[in-house]
């Protein structure tokens, strides 16, 4: 694979490039390098964030590797990357987990969707509406298969009676993906059924959970007789999970492809800033190793990620590299953070932007880096997959896969 530019990729380079310096000023490295993990300031951040994207999508650069028939720019994955790297040299703000929900829903109904259901995809790339991905519950995460809401049909709708829960965004959401039981009689991956959700609807509940950062960036949601109309239905009844496995490698991808440099920036800038024995830290041939570590894994994960890109651009599927691009970014950020708070002393347990070094920066980003870490699939349950997919070890234990769903647990 060739890293440079070619003339094409550098003529969009720049014209991204012109276009940034012609709406934001240049990112001050020394004092800003935030990268977006979800922190306990989303809910003061959620409307520049959404105002950006907004911006972004009416300059074509928001929607960039979708179709222009949906309102896309009509572009490849490969310069989504190049306008990220670019991005990342400019004072603005982080891009929003809300907008990986929005392209993963984009991307599903591009690909399952009606044409009614199609027509929603403008508005959501512009962030114009916000999503939500109702799928996990109390008793089925990363067991996503074993959930329980139930969808029953009656007449042209679905009543849906249940409970999800970590519904991200749900307290602003429009729209939301709901993945509910259709049929209990045959095995648990089989009577599952996908839909869009009206969250306007009457029936639905949203309850927000206080997180350890103060803030509330996920919630509860309760569906009590919710009806959905079939025309909401997204593929065939029962074929749920195949369309929800789709979607979630989607939201691998996304999380995979975060830009990182400037996070290493900033633990280089507090190493200098910083002492260890009455001298630089940034002196230190530990703390050096340290950060020549993160700079090569960034690298690692950087050329993985565009394998995959690249596999994307020319419409294959990309194979093992999402899987291994998302646990091996979401430990490393997890690591860095760690290592920002290390170097700051007594410091680095201080969550007060008014006393902790670069307005604590590191410490809402360390707190949001183990999201990374479950959102999307657990680290255990990304290695069963390298474990049976790539290396062929045998499979987990799955004693219920083959038996009907109302049989589990009898
Ligand atoms: C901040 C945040 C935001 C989220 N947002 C959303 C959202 O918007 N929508 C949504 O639907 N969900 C969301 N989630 C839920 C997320 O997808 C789940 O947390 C995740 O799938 C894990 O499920 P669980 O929390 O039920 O843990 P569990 O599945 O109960 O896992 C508990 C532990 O057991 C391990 N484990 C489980 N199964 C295995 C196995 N077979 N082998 C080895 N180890 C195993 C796990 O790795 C984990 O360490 C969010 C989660 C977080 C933390």
């Amino acid at each position: 694979m060739d890293f440079n530019d070619t003339p094409e990729e550098a003529a969009f380079r720049a014209e991204a490039r012109t276009w940034l310096s012609s709406v934001a000023a240049p990112r001050d490295t020394r004092t800003s390098f935030a990268i977006g993990q979800e922190t306990g300031e989303f809910e003061a951040e959620f409307p520049a964030q959404r105002v950006w994207q907004q911006k972004k999508y009416d300059a074509g650069f928001g929607a960039i590797y979708f179709p222009q028939d949906v309102g896309g720019r009509g572009g490849t994955s490969l310069q989504n990357m190049t306008f990220m790297q670019e991005e990342a040299r400019f004072d603005v703000p982080v891009t929003a987990h809300f907008m990986i929900v929005n392209r993963g829903c984009c991307s599903l109904l591009m690909k399952h969707g009606t044409p009614e259901q199609k027509a929603l995809i403008p508005a959501t790339l512009r962030s114009d509406l916000i999503w939500c991905q109702l799928f996990s519950e109390p008793a089925a995460g990363s067991d996503l298969a074993g959930l329980r809401t139930r969808a029953e049909k009656d007449g042209d709708d679905w009543v849906v009676n249940g409970q999800k829960i970590w519904t991200s965004n749900a307290q602003m959401a429009d729209w939301g993906v709901l993945i509910a039981r259709t049929d209990s009689n045959v095995p648990k991956h089989k009577g599952l059924t996908f839909f869009i959700v009206d969250m306007k609807s009457a029936g639905i509940e949203r309850r927000p959970i206080k997180q350890l950062t103060g803030a509330s960036n996920f919630n509860e949601v309760f569906f009590n007789d919710l009806r959905i109309p079939d025309a909401h239905r997204v593929g065939a009844v029962g074929e749920g999970w195949r369309v929800a496995v789709a979607f979630l490698s989607g939201e691998r991808t996304n999380i995979a492809i975060k830009e990182l440099m400037p996070l290493i920036g900033g633990i280089v800038n507090l190493a200098r800033q910083t002492e260890i024995n009455g001298r630089p830290a940034i002196e230190d041939g530990e703390v050096r190793a340290r950060i020549a570590s993160f700079y090569i894994r960034e690298a690692g994960v950087r050329f993985t990620v565009q394998r995959m890109l690249t596999a994307l651009s020319r419409g294959e599927t990309p194979g093992p590299e999402i899987t291994i691009g998302k646990y091996t970014l979401a430990n490393l950020v997890q690591e860095m953070t760690a290592f920002a708070l290390d170097l700051q002393h007594a410091a680095g347990a201080v969550m007060s932007p008014a006393f902790a070094p670069f307005d604590a920066v590191f410490q809402s980003e360390w707190f949001g880096s183990v999201i990374d870490r479950l959102g999307g699939g657990t680290d255990e349950v990304l290695k069963n997959v390298v474990g049976e997919r790539i290396l062929g070890l045998p499979e987990d234990i799955r004693v219920d896969k083959t038996m009907p769903f109302n049989q589990v647990g009898k």
